[in-house]
């Protein structure tokens, strides 16, 4: 019997109404599960109980929110792998793709146990005589959170954790696709001793569900990763009701390969960054600006490594790249594809859909040799689908690198101090990388970008601390 995923409201299982089928994207004759979808009353009272869960848990002792979050932490790492499953099967991303991923998720939690006992706070010394000064943080309050389906389980814990570490009440909003990774979550924060109402899942439809979260006036501040047009309306909604946001949206990251690069090393940050966990990642490489004198060598090399990775159920060892997450992304992937060929970008490798033993939404990673106003090499796809740009020397593959509307991420490949050195400065991005592919990043550093692509304080790391805390000074006659 298939599974029924349910929310979570104040400490209580509950079912929506109707039944959302939660399709796995490689074989859709098998459905992972199915769930019912809240209604906006039903998202509201989430909010409400998180409100009224907040007083008493604002003021929990730092130790208890350590050990509760090291807990979940700690049963994540130890179900890895059955959790890397759950989120191959759903998402679509390799198993050991997955199965990392779901490490990080524990790490995450493991690191915000440490951080809760660390809330930072300072004392100076008054202007005036007499006076003391101190600055303090305090939660911020009641935090909806709005995650997308490319990370199921690491987005959720990077936003989720800390705002538990701070004191924070949760309502968690995840993405259409993937409420089996979300329920897992919650399933696991269930079991883990938080006061009903301190964690909430809402299973549903953003233009409800997630609209309800937004529109509610007892929710404090607002963590989004999405697209850039979820993310602007949002912003628009939040400014007009003065609601603290946080926006992680698209990116559409540069790879600049020097004449000068290891050009094996190039090839795989290349692969790797653009076509890897299906180019689901906002910091994949989807525009690679080579340098003339080796753009002939590097598209050799790449076509011959692309031949080499292979399209398929992302559980079968072997496999490279899974299926697109939906045949809604798929079409989008397509879409791209009749761009490319409309433009007149030359196609170097893929572009069509990979027939495979079962029915799911498997994509030939796709490249193609595009002009810089060409929409695939301005425009996010968020698929296996990358651009490669042609330069005449590292001043012109800068240039290209910032010629974007985006700035998450941005990676070189050189064996030049020196244009390493130049690079890591002048990109225009929140994240560079040298030598290495522009997705895969730690989880104790601060995670964001420039530009459109993210709007207010940095997720992650100890800096996570700013969207999740609000400041306080205090002033105290002596
Ligand atoms: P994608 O195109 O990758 O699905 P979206 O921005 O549409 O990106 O979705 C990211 C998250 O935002 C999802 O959880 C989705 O349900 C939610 N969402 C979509 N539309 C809205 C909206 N109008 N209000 C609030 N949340 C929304």
């Amino acid at each position: 019997m298939s599974q029924r995923f349910q929310s979570y409201i104040d400490g209580q299982w509950v079912d929506g109404s109707g039944s959302t089928a939660d399709e796995n994207p490689a074989d859709l004759s098998t459905p992972v599960g199915e769930y019912g979808v809240l209604d906006a009353a039903l998202a509201a009272q989430a909010v409400e109980a998180a409100a009224t869960a907040l007083p008493a848990w604002a003021l929990s002792t730092p130790q208890q929110r350590a050990d509760l979050l090291d807990r979940v932490g700690s049963e994540i790492l130890a179900r890895k792998e059955e959790l890397g499953r759950l989120l191959a099967l759903e998402e679509g991303k390799t198993l050991p793709e997955s199965i990392g991923e779901a490490a990080r998720a524990g790490q995450i939690f493991k690191f915000f146990a440490g951080e809760a006992l660390r809330i930072p706070g300072e004392k100076l010394a008054s202007t005036r005589p007499g006076v003391d000064v101190e600055i303090t943080r305090e939660p911020v309050g009641v935090v909806g959170i709005i995650a997308p389906w490319n990370f199921p389980l690491a987005i959720p814990a990077w936003k989720i954790a800390p705002a538990l570490a701070y004191g924070n009440t949760v309502v968690f909003k995840p993405a259409e696709i993937v409420p089996a990774c979300a329920w897992a979550i919650a399933e696991i924060l269930s079991r883990a001793g938080l006061p009903p109402g301190v964690f909430n899942l809402v299973l549903g439809a953003g233009r409800t569900v997630g609209q309800a979260l937004v529109e509610h006036p007892r929710l404090d501040a607002l963590s989004f990763t999405g697209s850039v047009p979820t993310g602007n309306a949002l912003l628009k909604q939040a400014a007009a009701r003065g609601l603290k946001i946080q926006l992680e949206m698209g990116g559409k990251n540069p790879l600049v390969v020097l004449a000068d690069a290891d050009l094996e090393v190039a090839v795989e940050c290349a692969v790797n960054g653009a076509y890897f966990s299906t180019g689901q990642r906002c910091t994949a490489s989807s525009r690679l600006i080579v340098e003339n004198a080796v753009y002939d060598d590097f598209v050799a090399r790449i076509q011959a490594r692309l031949a080499t990775l292979k399209v398929g159920d992302p559980l079968q060892p072997g496999i490279d790249i899974g299926p697109v997450a939906s045949q809604a992304q798929l079409d989008t992937d397509l879409s791209y594809i009749r761009a490319g060929h409309d433009d007149g970008a030359e196609l170097l490798f893929g572009g069509e859909r990979v027939e495979y033993r079962t029915q799911g939404h498997f994509l030939a990673p796709t490249l193609f040799a595009a002009k810089p106003g060409d929409r695939i090499a301005r425009e996010e796809i968020f698929g296996p689908v990358a651009a490669l740009l042609r330069a005449d020397d590292y001043a012109h593959a800068l240039a290209l690198a910032n010629d974007t509307a985006f700035g998450l991420c941005g990676g070189i490949c050189t064996t030049s101090l020196k244009y390493a050195t130049h690079f890591k400065r002048h990109a225009q991005v929140g994240m560079v990388m040298v030598n290495l592919p522009t997705a895969g990043v730690d989880p104790h550093v601060p995670f964001g970008g420039r530009k459109a692509s993210s709007y207010g304080p940095r997720e992650q790391g100890r800096y996570a601390v700013e969207f999740y805390t609000s400041v306080k000074t205090a002033y105290t006659a002596a």
